[in-house]
C-alpha cells in the first residue's frame, strides 16, 4: 500500500507533469470510476488548466483554474504514470488525463481501488483530517489531546486519519518501535513524555522514508524497517524476537521486550 512518503513522491510527479497544463480530455477506463465521475463532469474539465497539485494526508488534490478540484486517493495500489498521448496506455490504466501539449498522465492501479472524483472546492473533497504528522507546528501537547479523546490501543488510533493525517500501517508500527511504546497500550494512557517520543518517532520514520521514497516502491523497503515484516527476527535494539499481532484487522509488528505497555 502506498504510504505517505510514496504518495508525496507521486504528488510531485503529477505536479511536474500537470501544473500549468490545459486538460484536453479526461477519460476513465474502469466501471467504478465511470460511476464516480460522470460523463458530464469529465467533459466539464476539458479546457481547464491545472493550477496546483496538493496533498493532505494520503489525499491528492488537483486544483483547476475554475476553483474546482479533482480528488485522487490511491487506496491499496494506485500510482501515476507519465507519458505522451500517442504512447500505448500503461497496463492497469484506470483513468487518463490528456493535456493539450500532448503529455498524458495515467492513473494506474492493479487492484482498481483508487478513487477519482470532482468537487467544487478542496473543502468539499476532503473528509475530516487531523494535522499532518510531519507538520512542524504540531506539538506533543496537541497530539496528546487528540490521543486522550480516543478509546482503544494506540496502534489502530494512529491509523485514524482524524487524529493525525498521513500515518499508514507500516510507519505507525515503525514510529512505535522508535518511541519504545507497545502498540497495545491504550492511546489515552500515554504520558506527555511518551507522546513526545511518539511524535519524534513519527517524524523520524516519515522524513527518513521521504529521502528515498522510490526505494519502497522498488520492493527494497523491508530491509530498512525495524519491525514491519520482521516477525521472528531479532530486534535491533535488544535482540529479542519481533512479534506479529493483528489489531483491527491489520498486522502489527513490535518488540514485546523494549516496547513497553
Ligand atoms: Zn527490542
Amino acid at each position: 500500500m502506498p504510504e505517505l512518503p510514496e504518495v508525496e513522491a507521486a504528488r510531485r510527479v503529477v505536479e511536474r507533469a500537470a501544473v500549468g497544463r490545459t486538460i484536453r480530455a479526461l477519460t476513465v477506463t474502469h466501471p467504478a470510476l465511470e460511476r464516480s465521475i460522470s460523463p458530464g463532469e469529465r467533459r466539464s474539465v476539458e479546457g481547464r488548466r491545472v493550477t496546483a497539485v496538493e496533498r493532505r494526508g494520503k489525499h491528492q488534490l488537483i486544483r483547476l483554474d475554475d476553483g474546482r478540484v479533482l480528488h485522487v486517493h490511491f487506496r491499496m495500489a494506485g500510482d501515476w504514470s507519465v507519458g505522451r498521448r500517442r504512447d500505448p496506455a500503461p497496463r492497469h490504466t484506470r483513468a487518463l488525463l490528456d493535456f493539450t501539449n500532448g503529455d498524458r498522465v495515467a492513473l494506474v492501479d492493479s487492484r482498481a481501488l483508487s478513487t477519482l472524483t470532482l468537487h467544487e472546492s478542496a473543502a468539499d473533497a476532503l473528509p475530516a483530517l487531523g494535522p499532518e504528522a510531519t507538520d512542524p507546528s504540531l506539538t506533543a501537547a496537541q497530539l496528546g489531546d487528540a490521543l486522550g479523546r480516543r478509546r482503544g490501543p494506540i496502534k489502530p488510533v494512529l491509523l485514524d486519519q482524524r487524529v493525525v493525517a498521513g500515518l499508514g500501517n507500516i510507519y505507525a508500527a515503525e514510529a512505535l518501535w522508535h518511541a519504545r511504546i507497545s502498540p497495545r497500550v491504550p492511546a489515552r494512557s500515554l504520558s506527555a513524555q511518551r507522546v513526545g517520543r511518539l511524535l519524534d518517532g513519527m517524524r523520524f520514520v516519515l522524513t527518513a522514508a521521504d529521502s528515498d521514497p522510490g526505494r519502497y516502491s522498488r520492493g527494497e523497503g523491508v530491509e530498512r524497517f525495524r519491525v514491519y515484516g520482521r516477525e521472528g527476527e531479532p530486534c535491533e535494539r535488544c535482540g529479542r524476537a519481533i512479534r506479529r499481532i493483528v489489531q483491527a484487522g491489520r498486522s502489527t509488528f513490535y518488540c514485546p521486550h523494549c516496547q513497553r505497555r
